[in-house]
């Protein structure tokens, strides 16, 4: 990032802060004033600006709507104890985006564009970054296809957005998760790796499917024969097997997560050995069974670490040890928690 871009920031004639109640915050439905857009047209992104928040006029015809051209991004900006505000690992969601860009056949978004909208946004949102523990501003990238034309072909033109949403501390009661073997998220040669709006679509109706039945999450097994483990529905899946931490290795079906990534290497840091290779489904319950098997936890930019207390696989119900037993994820918790928080150093370079 070098040159300062031209960014035109129109301001909200009134602030929403007044009469939002932070005490109260339901994950992504409270939106802070202003939002970034950028316009792609003629191979160049154009019309950088920071604007109030709200609706954006669009034709019923942009090809996002019709043929799913949308990809998403998820990150968060926190208010450090020292008073500075940082945003976690931005660049890794960046790189990200724009893979999920490329399988998507759709524009890159240049890293100066992506960083300095958030920048631009934050300096103006500011007091919408949330300081009470556990609390922080969910930083939303996405952009859509805005061709108005119904041919089934790439756009050519997309609308990149930043918004931000504040966000309070996640519900992190241990969950009960539904290993999934009839419906399936991502495939071989599929799109499972971009974190594209069609994912998303096709996996609430087994996950409503699911919470019917009393589960709050799914986990996703591989298409070809539902022995192996993916991930969650929002998060990465993280095991502790006989004391190491065993993760289902990234692949074409499994999103790269910033979180996963960041757990792996501290792990490694505190001396802890890492498997990252194909998990079974078998390996699982077995572990579960003979006692090899003692934390479980989904991890994710949402909740950062959420325990699995329970998993349901072909009609049985499986208990994991108690959530207040869980050292491993407890630990790595707090220390990612401080890092972002810049309560201890952030050796790794971390914090934006
Ligand atoms: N898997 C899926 C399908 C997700 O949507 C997310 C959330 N981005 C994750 C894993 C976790 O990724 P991250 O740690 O980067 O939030």
């Amino acid at each position: 990032m070098n040159e300062t871009l031209d960014i035109a920031i129109t301001r909200a004639d009134q602030s929403r802060l007044t009469v939002t109640d932070f005490s109260q915050l339901p994950f992504g439905k409270v939106f802070s004033d202003h939002m970034f857009l950028a316009d792609y047209n003629n191979g160049e992104w154009t019309n950088l600006r920071v604007i109030p928040y709200g609706p954006v006029p669009m034709s019923p015809a942009i090809s996002a709507l019709h043929y799913g051209q949308a990809i998403f991004e998820g990150m968060k900006a926190y208010r450090q104890v020292g008073g500075k505000i940082s945003v976690f690992r931005p660049e890794k969601n960046w790189e990200r985006f724009n893979k999920s860009a490329y399988r998507m056949s759709m524009a890159a978004i240049p890293q100066d564009i992506f960083m300095q909208g958030i920048a631009a946004l934050l300096e103006i949102d500011e007091k919408w970054i949330p300081s009470q523990e556990g609390y922080s501003l969910y930083i939303r990238p996405v952009m859509y296809a805005t061709d108005p034309y119904l041919g089934v072909r790439a756009s050519d033109s997309y609308t990149f957005a930043l918004l931000t949403t504040p966000t309070g501390p996640y519900y992190s009661k241990a969950l009960r998760v539904k290993i999934e073997t009839e419906y399936t998220r991502a495939d071989d040669g599929g799109v499972g790796y971009a974190k594209t709006a069609g994912n998303y679509a096709r996996s609430l109706y087994p996950f409503a499917e699911a919470m019917k039945d009393g589960f709050d999450q799914l986990i996703w097994t591989d298409a070809a024969t539902h022995e192996f483990i993916e991930e969650a529905g929002t998060a990465n899946l993280i095991f502790v097997i006989d004391g190491k931490l065993v993760t289902p290795s990234v692949r074409s079906t499994v999103l790269d997560g910033v979180t996963r990534d960041t757990i792996i290497k501290l792990a490694k840091e505190a001396g802890i050995e890492v498997e990252e290779r194909r998990v079974s489904v078998k390996e699982v319950i077995e572990g579960i069974e003979n006692g090899r098997l003692t934390d479980a936890f989904a991890a994710g930019t949402a909740a950062t670490v959420t325990p699995i207390g329970e998993i349901g696989y072909e009609g049985k119900l499986y208990t994991l040890p108690d959530a207040s037993t869980r050292t491993v994820s407890a630990g790595i918790a707090k220390t990612l928690n401080d890092i972002r928080y810049g309560v201890i150093p952030d050796e790794f370079g971390w914090n934006w």
